[in-house]
Formats: C-alpha cells, sequence, structure tokens
C-alpha cells in the first residue's frame, strides 16, 4: 500500500508546531528545510512541505490525504475537505479595522466603502450576511497602511495581540471569524486503518497537553 501524505507549512506561524506535534505523536522524521517532502521512518506517511494557501486544495484533490492549516485559509479557498481535528494552536482572528478617527459606527456605515484584503471570500460572505454592500480591494499583503495611503476606507485581515492594528492608527471594528489550526482530511479516507492511528496519537498528546 503506498504511504499516507500528510501536508504542512513549509516555513511560517505553523510550520514549527505542525512539526512539533508530528515529532511528539513518535514519529521520526528530517524537518529538511529545502525539500518538499520527506519521509518518515517509523510510520507509513510521508510529509508534504508547502504554502499554507496551498494546503486545502491539495487535500480536496488527493495530492495529500491529510493536511494542518488554519481555518481561515480552508475558508477562504473553500475546498471541499473534513475536520478531524481542532488542534488549539494558531489561533487568531479575522477582524474589520478601521482607522482611529473613522465615524463607522454600525456594519451599515460600511456601505458604500471601501475594504482592502487578502481574504476577499471570507470578507464577501460576511459582508452579504449583514447586507452591506462594500467594495473588496483585494491586497496580497501589508494591508493595514491601506487607509493611510487612501487605498481603502477600512480592512479585513488577522489579528492576535492588535499591535500592528495600533501602531497604524487602525482600531478594531468588527470579528468576524476566529481561527485555529485543524487537521483536515479528504472526505472519506478516516476509516483508513494509518488515519486513524494517527489521530488517536494526535488526540493524546492533545490531552497531555491539556
Ligand atoms: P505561506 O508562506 O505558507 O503562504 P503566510 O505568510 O501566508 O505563509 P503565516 O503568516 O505563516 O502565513 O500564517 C499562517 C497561519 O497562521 C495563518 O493563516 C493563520 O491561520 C495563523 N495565524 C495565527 N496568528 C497569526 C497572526 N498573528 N498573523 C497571521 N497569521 C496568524
Ligand atoms: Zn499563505
Amino acid at each position: 500500500m503506498k504511504n499516507l501524505k500528510i501536508a504542512i507549512q513549509k516555513s511560517g506561524r505553523l510550520n514549527e508546531k505542525s512539526v512539533q506535534l508530528l515529532k511528539n505523536c513518535g514519529l521520526n522524521f528530517e524537518n529538511y528545510k529545502s525539500s518538499l517532502i520527506t519521509t518518515v521512518s517509523n510510520f507509513p506517511l510521508e510529509i508534504l512541505f508547502l504554502r499554507d494557501d496551498d494546503i486545502p486544495e491539495y487535500v480536496q484533490d488527493g495530492i495529500a490525504d491529510l493536511g494542518i492549516v488554519g481555518e481561515n485559509v480552508i475558508a477562504e479557498t473553500e475546498a471541499d475537505v473534513r475536520y478531524l481535528q481542532r488542534l488549539g494552536f494558531g489561533k487568531c482572528t479575522l477582524k474589520i479595522a478601521i482607522p482611529n478617527q473613522s465615524e463607522a459606527r454600525t456594519l451599515a456605515d460600511l456601505d458604500g466603502k471601501a475594504i482592502a484584503t487578502s481574504y476577499p471570500t471570507i470578507l464577501k460572505k460576511f459582508l452579504d450576511e449583514n447586507g452591506v454592500s462594500a467594495d473588496i480591494r483585494i491586497i496580497s499583503g501589508s494591508v493595514e497602511i491601506s487607509p493611510a495611503l487612501e487605498l481603502s476606507d477600512a480592512i479585513f485581515d488577522i489579528v492576535s495581540t492588535g499591535g500592528t492594528l495600533r501602531s497604524n492608527g487602525l482600531k478594531p471594528f468588527a470579528d468576524v471569524m476566529a481561527s485555529e489550526a485543524i487537521l483536515i482530511s479528504k472526505n472519506g479516507i478516516d476509516s483508513n486503518p494509518v488515519v486513524r492511528e494517527l489521530m488517536q496519537r494526535i488526540q493524546s498528546v492533545l490531552r497531555a497537553a491539556e
């Protein structure tokens, strides 16, 4: 039988904790920074190191059987995958923020305004649900500076401590989504005995950390 594959982030905020979780499950592997794929020596599993944005679709399409990725990325890609386990790390909140001097008070005040974000799908869904029609401007990075550059009236982005907002003269306006790292699988694979064994190990690592 072919080894299962799990996709984790190659580098970034989820990489270290994803690697640590798998090591705590007793999996032995080299964490080569330069390679895309590594084999676990004592478990029938291969690890793919990818950009987080690609993980939901790789799992949906069956290129990887499992993945560890932020819930925000799953929601943004709208990939059809199964949530196996919430992992308790990579916690953050996606918020709409506005300039300190903004007079916006309610969501309706965003009607007709421009909102900059790297998460247009999640934002659009939230605005639609609330009957707000705003102009979504897609920006891939440094979203927080766009109001100061007069590119937008508000932003929608990941906020953890709020420090980045403050240093850019912004304040939180609305919480849209809470996110944490999730173990996902392709639909229908969770009855696989190797997946079950890995799930049991992950759950006991999580319980031990409580
Ligand atoms: P990649 O190079 O893989 O595309 P990235 O730059 O898109 O990485 P990171 O900044 O490493 O992504 O964040 C990965 C995930 O970590 C986010 O999608 C989110 O789920 C989570 N996260 C937790 N806290 C934060 C935070 N303060 N800022 C950004 N992401 C956070
Ligand atoms: Zn990314």
